[in-house]
């Protein structure tokens, strides 16, 4: 146990040193994840994979469900962290995962090459560059879903959907840290004008060598930009 304690403080030490109040919290993380013995000592009574601790520690800072206080099925406080991705019930043995969220991402050009792009109206972000998309409904596909929010944010009706790759995000939606996999779709539209609705404040066609990854906001949209030039560049140069 104490080599445990001494092997994450030494490598945070190490690593985090100029973020005081973040090591504290790192460190109660991580006696929270170890069940309290008889004598209040810290007994390590299930194993925890110290890679996998850090791993999440050192991106996360914090349980993705700290703010779950209470079993949400018996209303019990004794809910406390099961796993870097769950909270368990003490009192029923409910067990809630948290788990990355679908979104979708589309990439619309016209018959110039230029990109369709979107401002974002709302927070987080806000003001920031996008591409049109968002969150995946219950029930409906991917593809489904992409084509639903290009039609509520742009007015253009989806001809054709090409999956391309994804990239896990971070959202903070409502005080609170979501995690995202975002889905990357080509899509082909019907001709028609295009109407910023719902979450866009604007849209415009900006030909992609001109697409600066800096200026959009959310991190899973800016590396997808910089694969979309990437990809074009090499396309560019294979003639
Ligand atoms: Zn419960």
């Amino acid at each position: 146990m104490y080599y445990f304690f001494f092997t994450v403080s030494a490598y945070l030490k190490e690593n985090y040193q100029k973020q005081g109040s973040n090591y504290i919290k790192i460190i109660n993380l991580s006696k929270q994840l170890n069940k309290k013995g008889r004598n209040g000592r810290v007994a390590a009574k299930k194993k925890v994979s110290l890679p996998k601790l850090c791993q999440q520690i050192f991106i996360d800072m914090q349980h993705p469900l700290h703010l779950f206080h209470y079993c949400p099925k018996c209303g019990s406080s004794d809910f406390g962290i099961n796993d870097f991705k769950s909270k368990r019930c003490g009192n029923c043995g409910f067990v809630y995962y948290f788990n990355p969220l679908a979104a979708t991402v589309g990439i619309i050009t016209d018959s110039r090459g230029r990109v369709l792009v979107a401002r974002r109206a709302k927070e987080p972000a806000k003001g920031t560059l996008d591409l049109p998309g968002g969150f995946c409904d219950s029930y409906e596909t991917a593809e489904e879903g992409v084509r639903r929010e290009i039609e509520e944010e742009t007015g253009l009706r989806v001809k054709e959907t090409q999956y391309l790759f994804s990239i896990p995000n971070r959202y903070v939606y409502s005080g609170m840290e979501l995690h995202t996999m975002d889905l990357f779709f080509r899509c082909t539209v019907e001709e028609g004008h295009t109407t910023a609705a719902d979450d866009v404040a604007e849209l415009q066609w900006i030909a992609i060598e001109d697409l600066r990854s800096e200026d959009f906001g959310l991190h899973s949209i800016s590396k997808g930009i910089e694969m979309l030039k990437a990809a074009a560049k090499a396309q560019k140069a294979n003639g």
